[in-house]
């Protein structure tokens, strides 16, 4: 009986040490691994709620494990042809508003909008300052034109919430709330979060720590 209890001991720290050395909580270059994929980060212009550049370069930055679940939501849109009654002659494709942040800018947006249903508490961080979400749209890869969806990017009403009702919508922006939730929370496996349509991220987001540096 001590025997089998040792092997279990020592199992389950091997499990533990290989678990701990394939999870990695490195930042990858999202552009670099998506070829296809638009990047167009609103806070590295002045185009955004805020009405500041709060990042220095467009480049998008998320964890390994999110990116190789973005690779295969591309690559999962990018088949498809036919959606609602349109054709997408190229696919459908990912737009990113944004994906890794700095927590230095968390402190900076909540300073301006210190409404933590839309604007993380830096105190205890956003996902995105942990490189575990990203913000997006979709788009049809023949002219880059964006999904008609419920409001745009940082729209911080009702409107922009999963439960926001549908007849108060356009059957079009119903249908593709509906789609892009499917796809990242289905295909993608990832977490919705309830007050915006545009966000998703990594159900196991807590693991990784949160980071303060800029992306040049
Ligand atoms: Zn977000």
């Amino acid at each position: 009986m001590k025997n089998i209890k040792y092997i279990f001991i020592i199992f389950t720290s091997l499990l533990t040490n290989f678990y701990s050395q394939t999870k990695s909580s490195e930042l990858v270059p999202i552009k670099d691994l998506i070829p296809n994929i638009i990047i167009e980060l609103k806070y590295a212009t002045t185009d955004n709620f805020f009405e500041q550049k709060l990042y220095a370069s467009n480049e998008c930055y998320v964890l390994k494990e999110l990116a190789d679940k973005l690779i295969f939501i591309q690559d999962s849109l990018n088949k498809l042809k036919f959606f609602n009654g349109k054709s997408f002659p190229k696919g459908i494709g990912l737009k990113i508003w944004d994906g890794y942040r700095p927590r230095s800018v968390q402190y900076t947006m909540f300073e301006i909008f210190p409404d933590p249903t839309f604007v993380a508490d830096p105190k205890s961080g956003s996902t995105h300052n942990r490189g575990g979400a990203v913000d997006l749209t979709l788009v049809d890869l023949n002219n880059g034109e964006e999904f008609n969806m419920p409001t745009g990017f940082d729209d911080f009403s009702d409107a922009a919430a999963h439960d926001y009702p549908s007849d108060l919508l356009t059957y079009e922006q119903f249908q593709n709330r509906e789609f892009i939730k499917k796809i990242m929370t289905e295909v993608g496996g990832l977490d919705l979060y309830s007050a915006e349509w545009w966000h998703y991220q990594l159900k196991n987001n807590k693991d990784f720590p949160l980071l303060d540096f800029q992306v040049k």
